[in-house]
């Protein structure tokens, strides 16, 4: 498991160079007066992350707080439906309710070796600030999560849930005031605040090392698919893994253990919103080009002279004009495989899997599903599909499909 061999020149999927770089993407893009704070993170994030007294208390909390490892299930009417054999890693049965956690414990106690006392985030729905607010409760850390005001008033139950937690919720009130706006803020604190303070980021984006270091936090995902399918038939590879992708890090742990394994077909399902060409789309791959947001270079939703392009979803969580930079080199290497699923039909998806299963996915999850009916399954193939999350935060956006399919 341990890997800390970065200074290969392009870098593997695994593991980025020593810029940061996954092929033509990734690097750190940042102002200056950030270099101190984000080289002391490269320089350490390893070392600390593989020590043993580190592993210990990571996998403890994983265990017991977290409440890993997550079931794989088999989803046998989904199977029947698709004629193959379908199984479900439960990232949704996480203590928070999705796989966002595993990184907010692993950047925490990262942070605490690091000696900062003080911990701040960035948050567009609320949940990677749910997340981080939860861990910071847990090891009696100050917290800090910058929100946009037009997503804190449309995400009001997780701002609840911060401020309960003990968070302080700050509003981000230029630009859209949404989370690129709440990004900025966030650097700005960085800036101002470079001894005490880690910044937690929630997904596979922003500068090395950020992007390599949430990618491993994660990929205890895939380390326990491989077990535990293993165990359930005998093999531990499957044909597909499929998950959803809004920055990348539920795709990036689901995929980690088998990104070496070229027969395992990875698939990566992006949010279409209303439909890739009708301008209101978050599928980068499609819609995007290369750019800097950020942090680092990837693919960006953007006009020609370089604004970033309102992305659109119906869940907030894939919601992002960008993609990791693993993502956008796992893209243009053909090595996954982006496929995109729309607003109604991640919705469609969703009701499917919870008449058939009794299991209520997180909208984002839904698109991930979504895509199995893209995937021509064979009946002896064996699909791994990450559920990321569960669905009780998207109950309002389900009560109103409902009110629409019986009017
Ligand atoms: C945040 C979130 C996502 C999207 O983030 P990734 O970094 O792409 O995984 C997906 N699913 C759920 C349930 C989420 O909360």
């Amino acid at each position: 498991m341990i890997n800390i061999t970065t200074s290969n020149n392009k870098g593997t999927y695994k593991s980025p160079n020593i810029f940061g770089y996954y092929g033509n993407y990734g690097g750190a893009y940042i102002p200056e007066m950030l270099h101190r704070n984000v080289e002391e993170l490269r320089n350490k994030y390893l070392q600390i992350m593989y020590e043993e007294s580190f592993q210990k208390e990571f996998q403890y909390l994983l265990h017991d707080y977290a409440g890993r490892p997550t079931p794989l299930f088999f989803a046998e009417r989904l199977s029947k439906q698709f004629s193959s054999t379908i199984y479900l890693k439960r990232e949704d049965l996480n203590h928070t309710g999705a796989h966002k956690i595993n990184n907010a414990i692993g950047q925490v106690l990262l942070a605490i070796r690091l000696g900062k006392k003080r911990i701040i985030a960035e948050t567009g729905a609320g949940q990677h600030g749910v997340a981080t607010a939860t861990v910071c409760a847990l090891k009696g850390l100050e917290c800090i999560v910058y929100m946009g005001e037009v997503d804190m008033e449309r995400q009001q139950p997780n701002v609840a849930r911060m401020q309960m937690l003990g968070a302080t919720v700050v509003p981000a009130t230029s630009g859209s005031k949404t989370l690129k706006d709440a990004t900025n803020e966030a650097i700005r604190d960085w800036i101002n605040n470079p001894t005490d303070t880690h910044y937690v980021i929630g997904s596979v984006v922003g500068p090395h090392p950020y992007p390599d270091m949430v990618a491993r936090f994660q990929s205890v995902i895939s380390e326990e698919i491989r077990k535990q399918l293993l165990e359930k038939t005998g093999n531990e590879l499957p044909n597909n893994v499929v998950a959803c992708v809004g920055g990348g890090s539920n795709a990036a742990g689901a995929f980690y253990n088998f990104l070496d394994d070229l027969s395992v077909q990875l698939y990566a399902v992006e949010a279409a919103g209303c439909g890739i060409n009708s301008g209101m789309s978050a599928a980068t791959t499609q819609l995007g080009k290369p750019g800097v947001l950020h942090g680092s270079k990837s693919l960006v939703m953007q006009t020609a002279d370089g604004q970033i392009v309102e992305p659109h979803s119906i869940s907030a969580g894939l919601d992002y004009p960008g993609i990791g930079p693993l993502h956008a080199h796992l893209y243009e290497s053909g090595r996954a495989k982006f496929l995109s699923a729309t607003d109604e039909e991640a919705l469609e998806a969703a009701f499917n899997l919870t008449k058939l299963e009794g299991i209520i996915p997180a909208l984002e999850s839904a698109h991930a599903l979504s895509a199995l009916k893209q995937m021509n399954l064979k009946p002896n193939n064996v699909t791994i599909v990450c559920l990321s999350g569960r669905g009780d935060k998207d109950l309002a956006a389900y009560m109103k499909a409902m009110q629409h399919s019986s009017s």
